[in-house]
Parts: structure tokens; sequence; C-alpha cells
């Protein structure tokens, strides 16, 4: 066995699609990675089992992990442990995930949203590396959040991360993921331009965007942008309407927080051209003055494995001092 004089951890990110795991040491930097297909139909044991095997090869040449940190879908307890619920696997119903892991692994084990373990990664390594507050989106099928505040994670009076996508935001009656109608993700998602476009096509509207491929790979922000680009009318209406919704999104961040930085994630890079304008068109027009213009939006240059690197170097430093780091802002 070799000796390893610097302390690492193992982070690990739950994907309702795949499993990333790696070591992680306190710069950031990730080894021994291993990455395999959820399998959401096996349920808890069969999914903690083949985590638990591929933390064993990781880290078989190590002299031991400080702790692995476990970045998993929501809602979820930080503090307690417990899942409430995770949208897209079965079986996980108030499970106490952090503490069936621990007697797997047998190291310490810190339990926090996937959102914020990305986050957390951005907070460390990328963009927000030099400020003390800032806001993290997640633009995919739903729109998650993170806030980070004075250098400290935000987590709620429940343990709960920020859920931004879920304020009401219009008296219109689009339908929301989580059921509620007229919230900021039933505007701003994929699972959104999905449902106004397929309505545009049956009500006779000319698009050239092809919906049945579009149905079959999957729709995503970064898809609609290509069709707009090439002058598609459906196609740029939407995107306008995703980004309005955005920078009014942003505009309750401005003015409630007077934050300096957003970092928007989540595949947006090749459409965030088209987007910006409208954003921050909207975001000037809603937000006062002062905390619009202060507020800067960046889009995020992390990889697929940033959730897995935050929830290590989150377990690095909560091992060390979790009271600086959760809770109290
Ligand atoms: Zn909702």
């Amino acid at each position: 066995m070799k000796s390893n004089p610097e302390p690492m951890a193992v982070g690990i990110d739950l994907g309702g699609t795949n499993i990333r795991l790696g070591i992680v040491n306190p710069a950031g930097d990730l080894s021994e990675t291993r990455s395999f297909p959820t399998q959401p139909h096996e349920g808890p044991e069969s999914i903690i089992n083949r985590m638990h095997k591929a933390f064993l090869e990781i880290t078989g040449d190590h002299s031991g992990p400080v702790a692995a940190g476990l970045g998993a879908p929501g809602p979820l307890n930080s503090r307690t442990g417990i899942v409430e619920s995770m949208p897209n696997l079965p079986g996980w119903e108030h499970y106490p995930l952090r503490d069936e892991l621990h007697a797997r692994l047998g190291c310490p084990v810190y339990l926090l949203n996937d959102a914020d373990a990305f986050a957390w990664c951005e907070f460390r390594t990328g963009h927000a590396k030099s400020v003390d507050s800032f806001a993290m989106i997640t633009l995919g099928t739903g729109l998650g959040s993170s806030l980070i505040l004075n250098g400290k994670l935000w987590v709620g009076s429940s343990g709960m991360s920020p859920e931004l996508g879920h304020i009401p935001i219009s008296e219109v009656d689009d339908i929301c993921g989580c059921g509620c109608s007229g919230h900021l993700e039933s505007f701003v998602s994929s699972r959104a331009i999905r449902t106004r476009i397929r309505s545009a096509v049956t009500s006779g509207r000319e698009t050239c965007m092809d919906i049945e491929k579009l149905l079959l790979s999957g729709f995503s922000i970064r898809k609609i942008a290509k069709y707009a680009q090439a002058g598609d009318a459906v196609a740029i209406e939407e995107l306008n309407r995703y980004a309005r919704y955005l920078g009014r999104g942003l505009a309750v961040l401005a003015n409630l927080l007077n934050l300096e930085l957003v970092v928007v994630s989540g595949g947006v890079s090749g459409a965030w051209t088209l987007l910006e304008p409208v954003v921050r068109r909207e975001l000037d027009t809603q937000a006062f003055p002062l905390q619009a213009s202060t507020m800067r939006i960046m889009v995020s240059q992390q990889s697929e494995w940033g959730g897995a690197i935050g929830a290590g170097l989150w377990a690095l430093e909560a091992c060390k001092t979790l009271q600086n780091t959760v809770g109290d802002v």
C-alpha cells in the first residue's frame, strides 16, 4: 500500500443516468475516476452496492480517504442525511442515504444536494473562486439552483437547498414539474420548451424543427438555439420567452440578495449568445438599476465531473469544520 500524505476524499455524483466518482485532493484535482450507468430501476440497495464496489476499486492503492462526499438529486436534508425523494429514481422515499453509505464505506459520508455539489466546485475552482457570494443556476430538464452567501453554502431551516425554479412568477397557467402552475421552471426548462413547441406544431404553426427527431433525442435550449439562428420563427419566439423568464428569475435574485455573480450551467454555452441579450434586458427592466448592473452572469466551464469534484471538496472541508460551511450565514 502506498503512503499518501495528502488528505483526499472520494467525490460521488449520483445522477439519474450515470454515477461518477473519483478521488479528489484539496486542490480539486480528480484521479482514479469511475463512471457507470445508474440503472435506477434496480433501487437503492443495488445502487449503493455498486457505489461501494467502485469506491473499493479506486481507493485500493491509497492509504484511505478521510471522507466521502455524495451529491444526489433532492429534495434531501443535508443535515440528517435523509433523501425525501428522487424525481427520476424510484424507491428512495425518506431513505437514510448518508447512513446506509457510511455503513458500507466505513468513512464519514457527507450528503449534499447535487446542485450544491456543482456550485461548491465552481466556488473553489471556477468562475466564483474570487467572490464571496453567488448563485448557481443549472438549466436542464428542470431548473436547479444553489446559493453561496458570504462564503457559506446556504441551507435552509429544514436542511433544504434553494428552489429558485419553484418560485411563483406568473399567473399564466403553465404547469410546473412539481404540479403547481406559474412557477419559474414551467417557463425555463427543456420540459417547458417541449410542451410549448409541441403545442405550436399541433396548432399548425410553420416550423422547420423536426419535432419527431427532437422528441427522440430530447429537447434542449441548445438545440432550439440552432433553429433560432437559422431563422425559424417558432424557435425564436420560444427562445426569447425562455430568456425573458430567466431574466425575471435573475431579477428576483438581484433585488433580494444584490449578488455580484450568477453562474449558469447545464450545456447552455451554445445558446448563450442568443439568450444573454434578452436575459440582460429583462434583468435591467425588472431589477433596481444598481442591483442589476452589479450582477455579472457567466457560463460555467466545468465538465460533467464538476458534481463529483465539488462533493469531494465539500467532504474534505466538512471533515475539518462542518459548522463553518453549513447553515448560519
Ligand atoms: Zn414548481
